[in-house]
């Protein structure tokens, strides 16, 4: 009898520890598959989900130039305008066209998406209608084309960060990312610091006595995400896409200057050596721009 309760007992006992051998089995198992399952892909345009409430924004931000200043007697700073508006619910569509287009246009090529991020007021400033010496400055804009030479959003990070020292200073008024997505960083009336000590063939202005002249009184930067292989000072790297010369012609179109007034932060850059934008393809871009200038009415 006792031998019968000692034997009932102990396969008690091992279908007990049976089922919790089960149970840390599972427990091993289950953390596993956890571990290795794919973590999701992270697209450009989800990778700036670190900016707080970032969101595709429903109308066009003021991309109209005011003309250069021509009177021989005008204020010191360009008047300047209220900023862009705050970012509004995402949407699916297509951005309404700029209100300094005719209502009667009917563009057929969509505008890219693009967001409103603010930066910081030390990464730029108003442009000036003197220069350092009181003389009056009436130069025509200039496009100047620019990499990034890391990811979009550290670029962004850049230029969101305070920057008391003028060394440090920098921004665009654009960043187009790899998928396409412009970021829209800067209204185009103020002055943005994207290429210190700067000529455009003979073109340069000194706004402050203790820097280099340059072309950013009168410049619009726009710049290109550059592709993860191209995080180096490489002669070249994979190239842009597709997605970002359309954006990038789509931009250029908008401002309706001329190709005589497009040129690269390579070609200005008196000092330092800057090689951007690297790998850019000409062709790819003027064929954009052509089509998206046709659509400009
Ligand atoms: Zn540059």
């Amino acid at each position: 009898m006792v031998k019968k309760i000692l034997q009932l007992q102990f396969r008690r006992y091992l279908v007990s520890l049976g089922l919790a051998g089960l149970v840390i089995f599972a427990a091993i198992h289950w953390v596993r598959v956890s571990a290795s399952m794919p973590t999701p892909s992270v697209s450009a345009t989800s990778s700036l989900s670190g900016l707080a409430a970032l969101s595709p924004d429903q109308t066009i931000p003021n991309l109209s130039l005011i003309p250069p200043p021509s009177t021989p007697n005008p204020p010191a700073l360009i008047s300047t305008q209220a900023n862009v508006t705050a970012p509004t619910p995402a949407v699916s569509q297509a951005p309404t066209p700029s209100p300094n287009l005719p209502t009667s246009c009917t563009a057929t090529l969509p505008a890219p998406l693009w967001f409103n991020v603010a930066i910081h007021p030390s990464n730029y400033g108003d442009r000036f209608r003197q220069d350092a010496q009181g003389r009056p400055v009436t130069n025509q804009y200039l496009i100047v084309l620019h990499e990034t030479v890391s990811s979009g959003l550290a670029a962004i990070n850049t230029f969101r960060t305070y920057h008391p020292r003028d060394e440090d200073q920098r921004s665009y008024h654009d960043l187009i990312l790899l998928d396409g997505t412009i970021v829209h960083l800067l209204d185009w009336q103020k002055r943005a610091f994207g290429a210190g000590n700067s000529e455009f063939r003979g073109e340069a202005v000194q706004t402050n006595p203790n820097l280099p002249s340059s072309v950013n009184n009168f410049a619009l930067h726009f710049s290109l995400e550059t592709p993860p292989n191209g995080y180096n000072n490489g002669p070249r790297h994979q190239g842009y896409t597709a997605a970002q010369y359309r954006s990038l012609a789509w931009l250029v179109a908008q401002t309706r200057l001329g190709d005589d007034r497009i040129t690269t932060h390579k070609t200005i850059d008196r000092a330092s050596g800057k090689q951007d934008p690297r790998s850019f393809d000409s062709r790819q871009f003027q064929a954009w721009l052509t089509e998206f200038r046709q659509s400009l009415c």
